[in-house]
């Protein structure tokens, strides 16, 4: 058998061929976790030693994949989002750490919410992250995507909770399936078409355009219509959450503010970019 710095070393070499050096390295530790089920520590502590059990076909399989830049959650399949696995492949977004603060904002000021709704749910990440922190609310995700329904469910199931998972369109009347929700909740497409150009291959080139891109020239259409309905759907006093481009906070503000919602707040993000807001139907 091989060591584990023989197979991290190849890793690299693979990741270095689409990444930049530093994150090769810790795409390779990640695959090597991934590959030999041992943990971080252990190959840090002693990358000589011989690997005990290792599929040599799995390890050709990840090298190829990462120097073909797919990303590392669809390689090995499975993505952490506030400490929970969740079920990821192509067609459905790998959920990001900043979502993972919004998820936080929610849980935080809405402890005793009875029903909640996610639209855009994708791999249910804030969905089922939710119904986990809060296990006395009812928790309703929807995607037009059909690939993310899938993934949604079988991520629900598999972290043991109920989500009721259901096919709707955020551009569309969705709000009519639905009253008396105490929150909405959304992170939908929000990155201006013109961007695509100047991601990195493994977004580009391998995650869902339906879940990442909106045209240049109308950045807020989800939003506008994510709200329009919320404005019906909610009881009074509910909240509404979204994840929004940094670049467009200003906007968001006056859209909603013009639209009548009341305790608009902005957050930032790890970052330190406008990456949230939250406010309430009056
Ligand atoms: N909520 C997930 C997360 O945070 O990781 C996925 C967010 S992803 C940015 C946006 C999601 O919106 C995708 O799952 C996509 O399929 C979905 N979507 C795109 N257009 C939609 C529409 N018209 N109606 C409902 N969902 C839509
Ligand atoms: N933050 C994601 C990215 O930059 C996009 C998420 C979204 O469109 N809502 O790839």
């Amino acid at each position: 058998m091989p060591t584990y710095a023989e197979i991290i070393d190849r890793m690299i070499r693979a990741a270095a061929k689409v990444y930049d050096p530093r994150e090769a390295r810790t795409l390779a530790l990640w695959a090597v976790e991934a590959l030999t089920g041992a943990d971080r520590m252990r190959l840090l502590v002693d990358p000589r030693a011989e690997i005990e059990r290792v599929d040599m076909g799995e390890v050709e399989r990840y090298e190829r994949e990462l120097s073909e830049a797919r990303p590392i959650q669809y390689i090995i399949g499975m993505a952490e989002f506030c400490g929970l696995q969740f079920a990821v492949g192509e067609g459905v977004l790998v959920p990001r750490p900043e979502t993972e603060e919004l998820v936080r904002w929610v849980a935080e000021e809405c402890p005793k919410a009875q029903r909640l709704l996610d639209i855009g749910t994708g791999s249910g990440a804030i969905a089922v992250s939710l119904a986990k922190l809060l296990p006395t609310t009812e928790v309703v995700a929807i995607d037009i995507s059909e690939v993310a329904l899938d993934y949604a469910t079988r991520n629900a199931a598999a972290n043991g909770v109920q989500v009721a998972v259901v096919k709707g369109d955020a551009l569309g009347d969705w709000a009519s399936e639905f009253e008396e929700l105490d929150v909405v909740v959304s992170n939908p497409p929000y990155v201006p078409a013109s961007d695509r150009a100047t991601m990195h291959r493994n977004v580009r080139d391998y995650e869902p355009e339906l879940a990442l891109f909106v045209p240049d020239d109308d950045l807020l259409q989800f939003y506008r219509s994510i709200a329009d309905g919320a404005a019906r759907a909610l009881r009074t006093g509910g909240a509404l959450y979204f994840e929004i481009y940094e670049g467009a906070a200003e906007q968001m503000v006056k859209m909603l503010a013009e639209r009548g919602w009341a305790e608009i707040e902005l957050r930032r993000d790890f970052n330190d970019k406008n990456r949230m807001i939250r406010c309430r139907k009056r």
